[in-house]
Formats: structure tokens, C-alpha cells, sequence
């Protein structure tokens, strides 16, 4: 860490203000300014795949406005400033207005909706949601509206088929693969979550891809690459995120999939940290938000001159389908090995063993939730 100048965090997400609050418990006297290219409201992401079917607005998600935020973290909240480059070798960033110093600089950029790949301009009432203005926007364009065809069907993608048809509206879910959620659960697990989203009314158009989507009257038309078209009023795109990694490229900094940094989140510039959405975290890029707190209660300790090197837990992961509840602890990365699945019905167990038979990840859909306590003291921890 730096001992002159002011910390800057790039981000208001849950990265950012996490980091900002567990700084604030070990030290309340450091400048600090955070910089936002949205409003800086606080707000749980993951409520946006839950607010339809409860009838929320996007201003009943958000918490805290970025004035009260800036107030609580005696910190100054920049919102609606989108940062244009960082200048690592004078430490400061540009943005429209001019150029901030900083002592030590932090990433928590997050992550951007992949672009749908259809080869032409995308029509407007193609949305992806992957902040609380998305939200708002989405919601605002379904007034009155009631057929959705969302592209994707992993976690988001179903996370959203269940809110909206639980919301009254009619859902029809297009994606590639033949299962829900592939290369997260095997597919005797995604069957049942399919088959209880199909009994609240969602059509799956599996193993199809979306080539064009047309203008069609007041609605569009969605040809497939079978020659079937879908009509709907919207379009959720969910196929996927990428993390922002621009600014840290164009800074010179290491970047993979996300920013890469160590263990005590520092990029290949030693004062530059990561975290959240936009960092690779000793090759792992985990978009979830217990790893993110993980990471900023250790930052938080680095950056006050007491280095400390993030670790994982398991920390699996809740998805949001109500309709046949499912939690999942995904086998890290590197693990091999192979799933075995036992059960029936809505109530799937699925366990992932790597050759030795030690337990690195499992799957479990109804009944089978109540298993996950006891599994979870039998895997290792992700980041040990
Ligand atoms: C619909 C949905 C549901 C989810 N549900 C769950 C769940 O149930 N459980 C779970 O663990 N995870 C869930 N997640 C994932 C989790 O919410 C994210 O991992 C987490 O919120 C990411 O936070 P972040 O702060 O890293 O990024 P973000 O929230 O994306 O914040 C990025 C910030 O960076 C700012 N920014 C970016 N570029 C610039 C720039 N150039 N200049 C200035 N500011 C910039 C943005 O304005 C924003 O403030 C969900 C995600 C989605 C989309």
C-alpha cells in the first residue's frame, strides 16, 4: 500500500462498497473516493432475478442513495463519472472532468452483458439485466406486455425464466445445449429444475440458436436455426457476462479472462488491486458474491498495512429457481473426475469425485437441498 494519496475504488457494486465499509472498520481517517459510471445506489444484485414475481420497482431494490452512502463511509461518491483511463506510472486516473492522483488505486469495474452474437444492429427490445438500471429499463419496456423470449438458459437465464413466469408473464427460453445450466450440473439434475419451470408454464426451445430477431409490428420475430420463428414482445438476453478488463489492459496491466491478481488482489502493478466481477483471482473467476466479500475483508486488511491473503471456503452457490429448489457447489476448476447421480423426481443428488474418490462438488435439487451442511464438511476448501 501506498502512504500518500487518496484511495480510489473504481465501482459501486458490491465489490466496491463492501471494500469501502470493511476499510472504514480499520481505518477511519484514510481519503477515500469511490467513482461510479451509474448512479452509486446501493443495491443486491442478486435480488434483480427475484423483483418480478414481487412486483418490484427498481427504486424499491435499491438501499441506500450515493449521498447517504458517501455520508455512512465518510468517503466522496463520484457518480455518473465513467473513468477513461488509468496512467499507472503517474498514478492518476483520467476522467471527462480531468485527472484524479491516487496513492493506491483499486478495480471493482465488474463485469459486462456478453453482446448477443447476431451479426447485425440488435433491435431495441433486446435488454440484458446485469445492474439495477437494466432493471428499471427492462421493466419499464414490459409495461403492459406480457411475452418474453429469453436467450440462455444457465443460471441467470433460468434464474429470470422462474421470476417472470412466476410474475404472470409468458416465458419461452431458447439456447443452444439440450440442458439447463450445462457445464454447472449434469443433466439428470437440470431435468427436474426444467420440468418445474415447463409446470409454471415455461416453453424451452433447447439445442436452437437465435440467428436474427426481427422487427415484427409492435413486437419481434426471432428466427431460429431451424427456420422456426418465436414471437414475443422482449428479449432477455442472458448468455452470459465478461468481465471489464479494459481500463487494466490499457493500463498495461496482466489480464486473462478478468484482471489478474495474487492473493492479496494486487495486479501485476503493486499499486493497483482487483476484485469482484473484473478480477481473476489466482486464475479464478468466480462472479459470486460471497468470493467478492472474501476478498475485500482481506484487501481491506492489506490496504491498511496489514497484508493479508484472500482464502475461499466452499461457498456454494443458492440458484434462485423456486419452482424445484437447487444449490450447487461446482468443483473448482482444475478438479477431474466424474458426477454420479442418485435420486428421482424433483429430488436429484449428484456428486462429483475426482479419481481417488475425494468429493470436490456436488448438485442437489428438493429434498436433496437439505444434504448440502453435510456435504459441505467433506469438500476442500477452493482456496485453501
Ligand atoms: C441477475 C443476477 C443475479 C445474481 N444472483 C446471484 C446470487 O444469487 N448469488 C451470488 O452469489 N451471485 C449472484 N449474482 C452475481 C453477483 O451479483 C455479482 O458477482 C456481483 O454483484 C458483482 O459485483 P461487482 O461489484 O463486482 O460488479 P458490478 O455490480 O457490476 O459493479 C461494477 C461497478 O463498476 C462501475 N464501472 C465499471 N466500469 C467503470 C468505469 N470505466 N468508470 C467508472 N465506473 C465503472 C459500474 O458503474 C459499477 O458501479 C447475480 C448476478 C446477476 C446479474
Amino acid at each position: 500500500m501506498s502512504d500518500t494519496g487518496p484511495l480510489i475504488i473504481v465501482g459501486t457494486g458490491l465489490a466496491g462498497y463492501n471494500l469501502a465499509k470493511e476499510v472504514r472498520k480499520l481505518d477511519d481517517q484514510r481519503e477515500l473516493i469511490l467513482i461510479t459510471a451509474d448512479d452509486g445506489r446501493f443495491y443486491s444484485k442478486p435480488l434483480l432475478s427475484t423483483g418480478f414475481a414481487k412486483g418490484k420497482q427498481a427504486d424499491e431494490l435499491a438501499m441506500q442513495d450515493a449521498a447517504t452512502m458517501a455520508t455512512q463511509l465518510n468517503a466522496r461518491v463520484m457518480a455518473h463519472t465513467q473513468v477513461l483511463k488509468v496512467d499507472s506510472q503517474a498514478r492518476t486516473l483520467h476522467i471527462q472532468d480531468g485527472e484524479l492522483p491516487y496513492g493506491d488505486l483499486v478495480l471493482a469495474c465488474g463485469a459486462h452483458a456478453r453482446p448477443l452474437p447476431l451479426g447485425e444492429e440488435t433491435p431495441d427490445g433486446v435488454l440484458s439485466i446485469n445492474d439495477l438500471g437494466d432493471y428499471g429499463r427492462f421493466r419499464q419496456a414490459l409495461q403492459g406486455r406480457k411475452r418474453v423470449a429469453i436467450i440462455g438458459a444457465g443460471l441467470i437465464g433460468s434464474e429470470f425464466a422462474n421470476d417472470l413466469a412466476l410474475g404472470g408473464l409468458e416465458v419461452q427460453v431458447i439456447a443452444p445445449d439440450e440442458q439447463l445450466m450445462p457445464g454447472l450440473i449434469p443433466d439428470q439434475v437440470a431435468a427436474p429444475v426444467q420440468a418445474a419451470l415447463e409446470e409454471l408454464g415455461v416453453r424451452f426451445h433447447l439445442g436452437r440458436s437465435v440467428i436474427a430477431v426481427h422487427p415484427d409490428g409492435s413486437g419481434l420475430s426471432l428466427e431460429l436455426d431451424d427456420g422456426s420463428r418465436i414471437e414475443a414482445d422482449q428479449v432477455l438476453s442472458a448468455i452470459g457476462l465478461v468481465a471489464n478488463t479494459s481500463l487494466a489492459q490499457e493500463a498495461g496491466l496482466l489480464c486473462g479472462r478478468g484482471i489478474q491478481v495474487d492473493r492479496f488482489l494486487r495486479t501485476s502493478d503493486p499499486h493497483i488491486y482487483a476484485l469482484g466481477d473484473c478480477a481473476e483471482v489466482e486464475g479464478m473467476q468466480l462472479m459470486y458474491v460471497m468470493p467478492l466479500m472474501g476478498c475485500a475483508r482481506a484487501l481491506a486488511r492489506t490496504l491498511s498495512n496489514e497484508p493479508a491473503e484472500v482464502s475461499y471456503p466452499v461457498m456454494p452457490v443458492m440458484v434462485k429457481t423456486p419452482a424445484c429448489p437447487l444449490v450447487v457447489s461446482p468443483p473448482v476448476t482444475s478438479s477431474k473426475g466424474l458426477w454420479t447421480v442418485t435420486g428421482e423426481g424433483q429430488n436429484m443428488k449428484a456428486l462429483f469425485h475426482d479419481a481417488d474418490g475425494v468429493l470436490h462438488g456436488y448438485a442437489l435439487t428438493g429434498s436433496a437441498v437439505s444434504e448440502k451442511l453435510q456435504l459441505n464438511r467433506q469438500l476442500p476448501a477452493w482456496l485453501a
